[in-house]
Formats: structure tokens, sequence, C-alpha cells
């Protein structure tokens, strides 16, 4: 079995055994790129590793002893030669990037002889004992599981003791030192000394990178990404260059657009005498890209030339971490850049119109379900907001909440339904859970290509970087100022991670508006697509806002929704209460007027495209106040002597309320159950539907009203409805003289319905699947109960691999989907039928439902674009 490739033997098409980084690298280098010699362990050795018992087999330790050789010879240098070190980097990379998640080891091969090697070398002693420290640090951090703050403690205090603020103000000596004590607290730690041998030292920094496959924050990092466990990571072996030289080396990280806006210019910071870590790591807030045009212009533009390149290469924008040795540019990483929606988008597009890709590619290129960022609310830059302090703008996105100070906690007060903002002097990878659960990330230090701003950018989370005038004291949970003011722990802060401000309380937020790039990008999916796209809209503004964003017709109207208004309610309780039908009749009739301008209202919107209307569905109960509130009303009434006739108008309704409470309600006396045998709602219903329609006809506006009955299981269910409601539209028409079209169709949603779909088709004009009922009454999960009592822990436990409440469960429900399309269209060949529930807003779904055959989906207003895209995607 082949474990070890040299950089000139992969490619970027070995992503899978190479991992991304060792793939990227093997491609830079064959195109003649100045990348560092090395070669990379696959990821197919760290599965063997796992499956041996965390065992480096005997078969890898040859071929990585042979690369060894390979790369001694052709560097001229050899690991733990005492006159010409050779030093390496060990270094993780995954298939799929996760930034900062899992470990590297740079300087391997420094020992208490190497290094004196290195100085004679050099001729620069400073640099050879930090590069030294920083072994041993990092090496013990990684390697050791020695935590860090010991070591940063040690230059703390010596700092302190000579007065210095920058650790650039140490000199070898001072290095020296803590060389020193660094081994001291190895020592103290392990009970050994800090292992000398290099040959050692890589194979206990090997085996420490397979082992960080399996760390806390890459197991949660997955667990976010949906990245599959299984996959493991590869261990890249690379010659060290150094930043860490002087004045004339430094190192940087650079996107070649820019990946919060999509802009298209270089978008990047670097740090001279510094090591790449310092710069990823968010440990110092390093300096703009553009900066280094004046400092060496010459590496700057070899490194502008090299950027355009590698994008022109990838057909994709990059993120590219280079050091430069005593002026000397080297390639260290290239990896296809995360970005926020908003520049995935902007970039797809751009590219395009250069000519680098076309508009399928591009439309690939977006993920559909983070389109969902661009559709969240933003700042009202026009409002008085207090500024209290401005960092870098490191992700975009307007955040509020109470302020925290550590991640556990962010997550903790966020589980229990808090918003919080997670304050931090800088983020590290182990912060991932608190990231996922605040709202937003403001760090004191750091620059925007850390660690801490890409991770939140691909989440779609506010961060802002750098803020340095404010000062945190962990220990008091508070912040100063400008050492003008301070916030505690809790207190309500606003930032907006496209200006890098930070704001007091809460802000005002306005809807989005959509950029010309997702505009385009949306209209060469229509043209791509094949199914169409409708919305779930209850109200006239609702409907106003699905027509914007592109839908083409209104899926489901709730038409409970309109029930629940406060005047309103009053009036559907006395419906319910009412005695004989007389008194029902009564409050129907009152509400008939509402309902009419409510469908009057929709239909004007919507005007041109299908409306489908559903009738009432929830049961009756869900109306009236719940039994426990009117328990504790009657018994107070008892204890403060209420007025007899007040006390049995509570009982007659508590006797009511227990009357039409049910066992399980979901299973319960609801949908066409309900129009059975209260026929005079739906008809009250229909009524307020055909007047509407004959009023917006009369304006020549042009309707096109699809009444549905819900829950239907068998035929003859609806066949009594669809009589029902053909005798309303008969008596409207002739009352009104007025002729007007509609059509009756019904959900699918309980399995009966979808097993005789045949017998149903031949009573309705089209089918709407409603697949959030149809998951219940499939599974025979009540959603309420499972959501909060089981299913986390069978997702947990992969009892389940998926929610099937938030994408469609393809080999259950989808097969009575399948099911219930074929046999209705037995019947009615030509037979309309979409979906509508939150299914039909989820890409997967999407997709299926397409390939089903199904005409169109319906989804919320605020996922209509994203359900373009990916019914354009599921084409493709
Ligand atoms: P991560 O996945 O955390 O970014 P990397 O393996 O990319 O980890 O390494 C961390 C930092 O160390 C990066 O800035 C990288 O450029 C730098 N680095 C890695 N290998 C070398 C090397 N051989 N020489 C100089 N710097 C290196
Ligand atoms: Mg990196
Ligand atoms: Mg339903």
């Amino acid at each position: 079995k082949k474990y070890v490739y040299l950089f000139h033997e992969g490619s970027k098409e070995m992503r899978e055994i190479l991992g991304g980084k060792g793939a990227n690298l093997a491609e830079m280098t064959r195109v003649g790129l100045p990348v560092p010699p090395g070669f990379t362990i696959s990821t197919t050795a760290c599965n063997d590793y796992y499956s041996n018992g965390k065992t480096l087999t005997e078969s890898m330790i040859t071929q990585v002893n042979q690369a060894l050789d390979s790369l001694e010879k052709l560097t001229g240098k050899r690991l733990g030669d005492m006159d010409n070190p050779l030093l390496v980097s060990v270094r993780s990379g995954s298939v799929i990037s996760m930034p900062g998640m899992m470990d590297t080891v740079l300087n391997l091969g420094l020992n208490d002889d190497t290094v004196k090697g290195l100085v004679e070398l050099t001729q620069n002693p400073r640099f050879a004992y930090d590069s030294y420290r920083r072994f041993i640090q990092m090496f013990s951090d990684v390697v050791l599981g020695i935590e860090h703050y010991l070591f940063e403690q040690e230059i703390d205090h010596l700092k302190e003791k000579k007065g210095f603020s920058e650790d650039i103000e140490l000199s070898a000596d001072d290095w020296k030192k803590i060389v020193e004590k660094y081994k001291k607290i190895v020592l103290n730690k392990t009970k050994q000394p800090f292992p000398q041998d290099p040959k050692l030292q890589l194979e206990m920094a090997i085996r420490a990178v397979f082992d960080s496959w399996n760390n806390q924050r890459a197991i949660v990092y997955r667990k976010i990404n949906k990245i599959p466990d299984h996959l493991g990571t590869a261990v890249n072996i690379q010659m060290m260059v150094f930043g860490n030289m002087g004045e004339d080396s430094g190192t940087g990280v650079a996107f070649t657009r820019n990946p919060s806006t999509g802009e298209a210019s270089l978008y990047g910071e670097y740090l001279m005498n510094a090591q790449g870590e310092d710069v990823v790591a968010g440990i110092r807030t390093p300096k703009p890209i553009n900066n280094l045009k004046e400092i060496n212009p010459e590496v700057f533009k070899q490194f502008v030339e090299i950027a355009k390149q590698l994008e022109q290469h990838y057909k994709d924008m990059q993120d590219i971490e280079f050091t430069i040795e005593k002026g000397k540019l080297y390639l260290l990483q290239t990896r296809t850049g995360k970005r926020t929606a908003q520049a995935a988008v902007k970039i797809a597009v751009d590219l395009v119109h250069e000519g680098i890709i076309d508009k399928e590619t591009a439309i690939l290129r977006v993920d559909p379900e983070q389109l969902e960022q661009l559709l969240h609310r933003q700042i009202d830059t026009s409002a008085t907001t207090k500024v209290i302090a401005k960092g870098l703008p490191a992700s975009p996105g307007a955040a509020t909440g109470k302020i925290v100070f550590d991640a556990d906690k962010a997550e903790q007060q966020n589980l229990a339904g808090e918003q919080v903002i997670l304050v931090r002097p800088e983020t590290t990878p182990e912060d991932i859970h608190g990231i996922n659960a605040a709202q937003g990330i403001l760090t004191t230090r750091g620059g925007m290509t850390s660690h801490a701003a890409v991770v939140a950018r691909g989440m779609g989370k506010a961060c802002i970087t750098g803020c340095e005038s404010l000062k945190i004291d962990l220990k008091k949970e508070e912040i100063w100022i400008n050492g003008e003011f301070t916030l505690k722990a809790g207190d309500v802060i606003s930032i907006d991670g496209s200006t890098g401000k930070v704001m007091l309380g809460e802000v005002l937020l306005i809807d989005p508006e959509l950029s010309d790039e997702f505009k385009e990008l949306l209209t060469w999916a229509d043209q791509i697509k094949k199914i169409e796209v409708r919305a779930n809209a209850d109200n006239p503004d609702d409907a106003k806002r699905s027509r914007e964003f592109g839908a083409k017709g209104i899926g489901l109207c709730r038409t409970e929704h309109m029930f629940m208004d406060s005047k309103r309610i009053p009036i559907v309780q006395k419906m319910i209460l009412a005695e004989d039908i007389e008194e029902r009749r009564e409050a129907l009739a009152k509400l008939l007027p509402m309902q009419q301008s409510d469908f009057r209202g929709i239909l004007k919107e919507m005007a041109g495209l299908p409306v489908t209307i559903r009738l009432l569905d929830p049961p009756l109960h869900e109306f009236l106040p719940n039994i426990e509130e009117l328990l504790v009303d009657i018994t107070r009434g008892m204890y403060e002597d209420k007025q007899e006739n007040d006390l049995s108008e509570k009982e007659k309704l508590l006797r009511k309320v227990r009357n039409l409470s049910e066992f399980n309600p979901m299973l319960g006396h609801r949908g066409c159950r309900l129009g059975i045998t209260f026929p005079e709602i739906y008809a009250m219903q229909a009524e307020a539907i055909f007047n509407a329609t004959v009023e917006l006809k009369r304006e020549n506006i042009e309707v096109e009203p699809e009444i549905m009955i819900p829950l239907v299981g068998h035929v003859n269910e609806l066949k009594l409805m669809k009589e029902l409601i053909i005798r309303v539209a008969d008596k409207v028409k002739a009352e009104t003289n007025t002729n007007f079209d509609f059509t009756i169709g019904t959900m699918i949603e309980v399995p009966r319905a979808a097993l005789t779909a045949d017998e149903i088709a031949e009573h309705a004009d089209f089918f709407s699947f409603g697949t959030n009922d149809l998951t219940q009454t499939t599974f025979g999960f009540s959603r309420d109960d499972a959501e909060g009592k089981f299913l986390q822990y069978y997702l947990d436990h992969k009892v389940l691999s998926d929610n099937p409440f938030v994408t469609l469960d393809q080999n259950g429900v989808g097969q009575l989907v399948k099911i219930g399309t074929k046999l209705g269209r037995n019947t009615k060949p030509d037979l309309k039928i979409g979906i509508c529930g939150e299914h039909g807003g989820e890409k997967r779904s999407i997709e299926f439902v397409y390939k089903t055959g199904l005409n169109y989906v319906s989804c919320s207003p605020y996922r209509v674009p994203l359900a373009r895209l990916a019914a354009a995607q599921a084409t493709i």
C-alpha cells in the first residue's frame, strides 16, 4: 500500500488521498511555483492508523523514512544534522478544509545541538532561539498536551521584568533563557525531558496530527458543517522556510478576492519578522497586504501575479498562505477560499462575466442554504446609534446580544434561548462551539484572515476582530472602552460586521435588498430550472414579499392564521361555543366579511398567479383558552367571591373546552373532518373566497383561486367537500350574476391518501403533498413531542441520519410521494402536483421533488430565492 507521496508525485485531483492541503501543495509544485519541498502521508494512512489501534505500521514508518531520505537529498540538509539541520513543519490537512481545527507543528528538528548549528549557519542567534522556543511551545501544546498559557506566561514575565511591551524587543539571550524555562515546564509536566531525537519528534508529531482528527473542536466543526467522520486527515511534512529571520522576512495570508463582499481585489494581511502561526492564530494584529507594496515592491508584484495565476488555474477565489524568507517568496498553501453568501454570489457572477466559468458552474457554486444570510435583516444605517468602538470588519451581518466572555457560557445561554455576542481577546478554534452559539463575535486582537474570522464567515456569523480600543478583563468579566466606561457580562451590544462598528444596546434592522448580482444569478437559475417555486403566504404582506422574491404563485395560504387575530378571536370563540346552528351562523356571518377582505388582499397581490387557499385545518380547541388557565380562573373566582353569573360563564367554557379537547389532537377532529361535521364553516370560507374573486374580477384583476381541502384520507371526504364548495360557488355566481373559474384540490398528507391517490384524483384538480403532516403520519411521530423528547437523541446517536422534518425522508415518506404521484397521474395524466411545507425550501428535498416529476414546490417567502437556485441545481 502506498502511504506516502512526494509533493511532485501528486496533483490537485488527488485530494481524497492527499487531503486538500497536500493535493494543492503538490499541484503548486507541479506548475512550478516556489513551494518548499516536502511529502504527504495519505488519509488512507490515517484511517489505517485508527484501525490498527492508533499505531503507525511498519510500512508507514519505512515509507516515511524513504520520503525523508529523498527530501534530504533534495534540500541538501539532514534531519538532526548539527551543521546543516533540516527543519520541517508537520501539518494536518483533510479532504474538506477545516481551518485551524486540527494541529500543526513548525520548526521540528530543533534540539539543543541543531539550534547551535542554526546559529552558525544563519549567524542569527536571535532567530535560532526564537525558532527553538516556538518549536518547544507548539510541540508541547500539540503533542504533549501542555497548556499553551504556561509558556506565554514565561514570555510575559520576562518582558515585564525588562520593561518591554513587544516580543520583538527580546534578544537572543532572552530567548535562550526562555528555552531553558520551557524545557523545565516540559520536564515538570511530563516527568520526561523534552524529546531531543528529531526522528522521535517527527514520529510523535505525525501521531499527534492523526489524533487531532478526533479532537473536540474538529468533531464539533465536522458536526456543524456535516463533514463525515470517516474521511481522516493527511499529514504534510515540509521543509521550513522562515519568516522570522529579520525585517527582510515575513509571513502572510491573502484571498484573491474579498471574502466578505466578493469585490475583485486582493484581500490580505502580513507581518514582518514573524512565523505563519502569528497571523492565522490571530495572536497579533497584522498589517494590510497593500502595505507590502512599499516594503518590498518586488515580492509584492510577484505575489500579485501568482495570486492571479492560482485563481485562473483553480477557476475560483483562492486563500493563499505565503512566507518571505530574506526577500524570497514561498507559497505554503492555497485553497478555495471560504466566503460569505454575499461574496459567493458576487464572485460566481463576476467569474462568469470574466469568462472563467459558465452559468451552470456559477449556479452550482452557491450553496442555497447559505443564501439565507442574504435575506436576513440588516442594520439601518440611517438610524442613530451610539458607536462605542470600531474594529476590523471581518464578517458582515448585524448581531445584537448580551455580552458573554467565554464559549461554554455562550453555548449555555444560547440553549437557554438568549442571544449573545461572544467577546474575546482573541478566539481560537477551540471556541468553535461558542462561535456557533453566538449571534456574533467580537475580538480585540487578530486580523481578518485569522482562523476565527475565516470560520465566522463560513458560518455566516457577524464578526469583528482587532477591536483594540476595547480592553477586556476576563477575571472581572468587564470591558473597558477607551478607558472611559465599562461594560459587563450581560450588557447588550450590537455589532455590524460589515463596517466594524460596535454599538451600545439594540439597533434598528431593515429588510435586505437583493444585490444586482444576486438577481442576475437567479435569472440564470430561472432559465435552467424545470419546476416552479411558489410561496407559503397567509397575508398580503407576505404575498407581496414572495412576489418580489420571485414566487410564481402561492402554494399554501393557511386560513387559520386569519382567525387568530385578536379582534377576531372572540367571534371565532362564539362560533365554536355556539349552542345551535343559528348561533353559529350568526358568528360566521360576522367572520365572513373579514375573511373576504383577507382573500381579496392576497389575491390582489398575486394578480395573474395561482393562489392555493387551504380551508380551516386545526382542531377547534386551538382557538379556545387552555384548561389550566380556565381552572385557575375558576378556582380564584370561588375564593374571591365573584358573581354567580360570571362563574357559570367560565364553567360553561370549561365544559366546552373539555368536550373538545382530544387525547391526540394531531390525529383528531381537524382538517376535512371539521369541514364535514361543521359544513357551515367551510361554506363560509368558500363564500368569502368567491365574493373576493367576484369583486376583483369586476375591477378587471385577474385571479386564480385554488381551493384546497386538508387531511383527506378517503375519496368520499373530498367528494363531499367538493359538492359543498360547488354549491356555494353556484350560489355566489347566481347572486352576483358573475361567472368565475376556480379549481378544487386536496392535500395528500396521510398515507391512505397517497395509497388511494388514483381514486382521489377522480375528484381533484390538483394535489399538494403536505409533507409536514405526511412525515408525522408516516413515522407516527408527533412533531412537537418528537423534537423536544427523542429526535435529538436519535440524531446524535445516528438512529436517524437526518431530521425528517428538515429534509424529506426519501426512503419512507418519499415513497408515498412517489406512489401518490404515480397513482394520481394514472387517473389524470396532467394532474398538477406540488409540495408545501418546510421541505419545499430545502435543497435535497427540492432535488427529490424534481426527480419525482412534481410541478412545483412551495416554501416560506424568505426561502423562495434559495428554492429557485436549488431547483436549478437539481436540473444540472
Ligand atoms: P492551519 O491548517 O492551522 O492553517 P498550517 O499547516 O497551514 O495549519 O500551518 C500553520 C501556519 O504555519 C501557516 O501560516 C503556514 O503557512 C505556516 N507554515 C506551515 N508550514 C510551514 C513551513 N514549512 N514553513 C514556514 N511556515 C509554515
Ligand atoms: Mg493553513
Ligand atoms: Mg397538514
